[in-house]
């Protein structure tokens, strides 16, 4: 029989692990405390499973992992997770870039890993909330590869050769059971956490009453500013609701900005709802609108300028009467309102926090991880997934790290 290895953590990053270890003929037990498997990725891409992304480079993650995450991807990279799929008889497609499963169902992602589990015989005990890894024979320091360790749940506690630690972090929603345990077991080990913050999640604004009650998407450009400064900078479709303002732009800018307002930094969000306009095309679309003014009310002259719930919000802003009559508004005001539309400042106060972020900024630092995924102070142990201080852009950028940390992990832990 081959490497007794435990797996702690039934998520994308663990799973991965268990079939690589197993693939190799290790003797593999997944620890998952919920009662299933998979229950995050299950939930990825808007049900959909955006697993990885052919615009694949270490820039693409936090800045402290960019190095390390260039030597990880050349190990296992996005034609490593694609064969991998294949494998798993997931059918694939790419839409600009981003790959997803043809069904459209992360499920058919979460079934394909059980179905292979099951094929390869790993033992997966559910409902089991593990509480700390220890070792049992004392630290060998001629053959630390002989250490072995015991994981202790709140029900029982397993010996294993090789710990396999994926509990990923603190972001989704309660039913994916993302309480952060994997720090506390870590720090226990020894390791040093990074202070953690919620990442890839949207903003609340102060100030909500200028905010469209019913919600609008749109496409614009988001700019953060920290005074005059330009903290982050995206363009993209954006969310705003009547509480704040998400969507994927905002997710790509909220790693920087969720640290700043942490440190009671005013951030605001500045919107230009006109991104595609330069400034000449503005200028000559402004002057023909100026012509039209006559007996309409503001909020009719505005709607044919831009969304409806967006001309509100932007009246809301310039504390005018939606009925006033254009003809009595001045040309200059009339240029200060078009202004705005370029320039809309929402004063935000926090993020969403970690139910509603998609990942975890910080963790298990880099420093105390091997390129092979073992820790420093023990051989046998392997720290996975978003667990570890690396945390990507939107786009599949996280899964491709738990796909390429937990095959790196399972590998090694089987030999
Ligand atoms: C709504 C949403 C959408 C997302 N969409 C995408 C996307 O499209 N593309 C992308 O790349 N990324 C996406 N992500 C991010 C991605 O899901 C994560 O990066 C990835 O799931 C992390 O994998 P993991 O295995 O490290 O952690 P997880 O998937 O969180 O798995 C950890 C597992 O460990 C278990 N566990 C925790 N503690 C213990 C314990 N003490 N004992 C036993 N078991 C334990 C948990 O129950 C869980 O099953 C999304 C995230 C969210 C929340």
């Amino acid at each position: 029989m081959g490497k007794k290895i435990i797996v702690i953590g039934g998520g994308a990053a663990g799973m991965c692990a268990a079939v690589y270890a197993a693939r190799n003929g290790a003797d593999v037990t997944i620890i998952e405390k919920n009662t299933q498997l998979g229950k995050k990725l299950s939930m990825t891409g808007n049900g959909r499973c955006n697993f990885s992304n052919l615009n694949m480079n270490a820039g693409m993650y936090n800045s402290s992992a960019e190095k390390r995450m260039k030597g990880w991807l050349s190990v296992y990279g996005v034609l490593d997770v694609i064969n991998f799929f294949k494998s798993l008889g997931i059918v694939i497609k790419s839409e600009d870039g981003y790959l997803y499963p043809v069904s459209g169902q992360a499920q058919t992602v979460v079934d394909a890993f059980r179905n292979e589990l099951k094929r390869l015989g790993v033992k997966v005990v559910y409902g089991e909330q593990a509480k700390s890894v220890s070792v049992i024979k004392g630290n060998d320091a001629e053959n630390p590869d002989n250490e072995t360790y015991s994981v202790v749940t709140n029900l029982n506690s397993y010996e294993a050769e090789r710990v396999i630690i994926a509990t990923g972090g603190l972001s989704g929603a309660k039913s994916t059971m993302s309480t952060g345990d994997g720090y506390y077991i870590c720090k226990q080990l020894g390791m040093s956490i990074k202070d953690t913050y919620p990442a890839l999640v949207g903003f609340k604004a102060d100030d909500c009453e200028i905010m469209p009650e019913n919600g609008v998407r749109c496409t614009a450009e988001i700019s953060f500013l920290l005074g005059t400064e330009v903290v982050a900078k995206e363009y993209g479709e954006l969310q705003l609701t009547s509480d704040g303002v998400s969507g994927i732009p905002v997710m790509q800018a909220s790693g920087k900005v969720v640290r700043l307002l942490q440190e009671g930094k005013p951030i605001f969000a500045s919107i230009n709802f006109f991104p595609d306009y330069d400034e000449e095309d503005f200028l000559s679309l402004e002057k023909e609108m100026l012509r039209l003014r006559d007996n309409r009310s503001l909020l009719e002259f505005l709607n044919g300028f831009h969304n409806s719930q967006i001309n509100e919000m932007v009246i809301k802003r310039m504390k005018m009467g939606s009925t006033m009559k254009m003809k009595n508004i001045s040309e200059s005001m009339v240029i200060s309102i078009f202004d705005s539309y370029r320039n809309f400042k929402i004063k935000l106060k926090d993020s969403y926090g970690y139910q509603k972020s998609q990942v975890t900024s910080g963790g298990v630092s880099l420093g105390d991880i091997r390129d092979d995924m073992t820790v420093v102070s023990h051989n046998g142990i392997f720290v996975v997934g978003e667990l570890a201080d690396v945390d990507g852009r939107c786009g599949g950028y996280n899964l491709q790290w738990a796909f390429t940390s937990g095959s790196i992990a399972g590998t090694v832990a089987s030999l």
